[in-house]
């Protein structure tokens, strides 16, 4: 039995994670933990999900909630799951971020916090989205020095970051192989005389917009023909999917720095 607790349980991510956590017999809730004036402080979890009470409240307290947890899942922003991962190193727990957004300095932190516990930090959990950065890996090596290299992505209108931690991701994944480096050689939107593409460019573009989900294509754009990679999640269950199995493979991991393809075991794969 894996003992879960959940930060950012209110949220969109928080609950779709419960929900697949109190459906498991195996899996237990230990903890739900939100911000001190999100509406859901002192609340059942039962209630959160519209069911009977599970008798576990939200609460505001990290070192409660995390007590009796053998791994804390985090979906909240940036600076509040590095304190929740300052306090699982303390306390010897270890920790799933699906939170998207981290600055370098934020990283590097994460990084030493990872001598001390297991942590997972994978910013899009969807085994096909994963799955996805092993495809870009390919087509960038093949492609190289062949076509131009572009990211289109849409989210849902709420999404804070822009573009998506897995653009990004994705834009890292097909940099590496092409021997660009994102700080100096992408480009987020065009508008204007901006001029003719360089050759070392890697484009992004983003759709903000009602409720989608997340979509994600890659685009290796050559001379008379073009090759697309599109991802296209249809709910958050795949998301919560992800990070369930994450928390379940970390417990049992030394510690480190891992992304969902060490939890999913396609890391070695091409
Ligand atoms: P959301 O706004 O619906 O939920 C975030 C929750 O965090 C809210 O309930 C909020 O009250 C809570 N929170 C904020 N500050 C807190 C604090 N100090 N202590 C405790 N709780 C606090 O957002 P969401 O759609 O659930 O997304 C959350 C994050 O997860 C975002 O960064 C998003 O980009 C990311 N995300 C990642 C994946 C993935 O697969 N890795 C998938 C979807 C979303």
């Amino acid at each position: 039995m894996v003992a879960i607790a959940i930060a950012g349980a209110a949220g969109r991510m928080g609950r779709s994670i419960l929900q697949l956590v109190v459906n498991r017999s195996d899996l237990s809730v230990a903890g739900l933990l939100d911000r001190a004036d999100n509406l859901s402080q002192g609340i059942d979890a039962g209630v959160l999900l519209g069911c009977s009470p599970l008798n576990v409240a939200v609460s505001a307290d990290v070192d409660v909630v995390i007590a009796v947890a053998d791994v804390l899942i985090d979906f909240t922003i940036p600076a509040v799951s590095l304190q929740h991962a300052e306090r699982c190193a303390e306390l010897g727990k270890s920790i799933v971020i699906g939170t998207t957004g981290f600055n370098d300095t934020q990283k590097q932190r994460l990084a030493v916090l990872a001598q001390k516990i297991a942590i997972v930090h994978a910013p899009n959990m969807s085994p096909g989205v994963n799955l996805a950065f092993k495809l870009v890996e390919l087509a960038a090596r093949a492609l190289k020095g062949e076509a131009d290299v572009e990211i289109v992505e849409a989210h849902h209108r709420h999404k804070l970051d822009s573009p998506s931690g897995t653009a990004l991701r994705f834009g890292e994944v097909a940099a590496k192989q092409l021997d660009l480096n994102l700080k100096t050689d992408a480009v987020y939107g065009r508008e204007g005389q901006v001029g003719a593409r360089p050759d070392k460019q890697i484009g992004f573009s983003t759709i903000r917009g009602g409720d989608i989900v997340g979509e994600h294509t890659i685009m290796f754009i050559g001379e008379g023909e073009r090759l697309e990679i599109t991802h296209r999640a249809t709910s958050r269950q795949n998301f919560a999917a992800g990070a369930v199995r994450a928390a379940e493979w970390v417990v049992k991991q030394p510690p480190g720095l891992y992304d969902m393809p060490h939890v999913l075991g396609i890391d070695k794969l091409v």
